[in-house]
């Protein structure tokens, strides 16, 4: 980062210690350029980005439409809760591993497709169905055979 002193980029860490418990790393840094010493604090981002709605509106991400449409998909599947609640946590980590602060909602629909594959694929064919509104029936036709093979 740039020195807040002098503006210069060039500046090195001369001490790094975990701080609040581990949860952040406090570095001590010395510009190279003018000497000035200054502190960081570095804390991971668990913030979940916010959602780009089709229509350009924003929202913010919202765990339980996430999970209700995932139960939706999987009603009256053998599928346990616990996969359930498996599957949206790595959705959540996908999300954030994206670095993003808002990401297409797309993005989360493709995710829940991934997802529902690996779970029950009649879960799949139903959400895929109505998420992607298939054009036609040979093309529900496909989507089908890719997963006979
Ligand atoms: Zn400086």
């Amino acid at each position: 980062m740039h020195c807040p002193f002098c503006g210069a980029n060039d500046t090195k860490v001369i001490d790094s210690r975990l701080v609040a418990d581990g949860h952040q790393v406090r570095r001590r840094r010395q510009c190279l350029a003018c000497n000035e010493r200054y502190t960081t604090f570095e804390t991971a981002e668990l913030v979940m980005p916010r959602v780009i709605k089709t229509n350009g509106n924003r929202e913010p991400f919202n765990e339980d439409k996430l999970r209700g449409g995932i139960q939706r998909a999987l009603e009256k599947r053998p599928v346990s809760t616990d996969d359930i609640e498996r599957s949206i946590n790595t959705i959540k980590s996908r999300l954030r591993a994206t670095g993003e602060r808002e990401v297409p909602s797309e993005m989360i629909g493709n995710l829940v497709m991934e997802a529902l594959k690996e779970l029950d694929k009649v879960a799949y064919i139903r959400f895929a169905s109505v998420y992607r509104s298939f054009e036609d029936i040979r093309e529900f036709g496909e989507e089908i055979a890719k997963l006979e093979k």
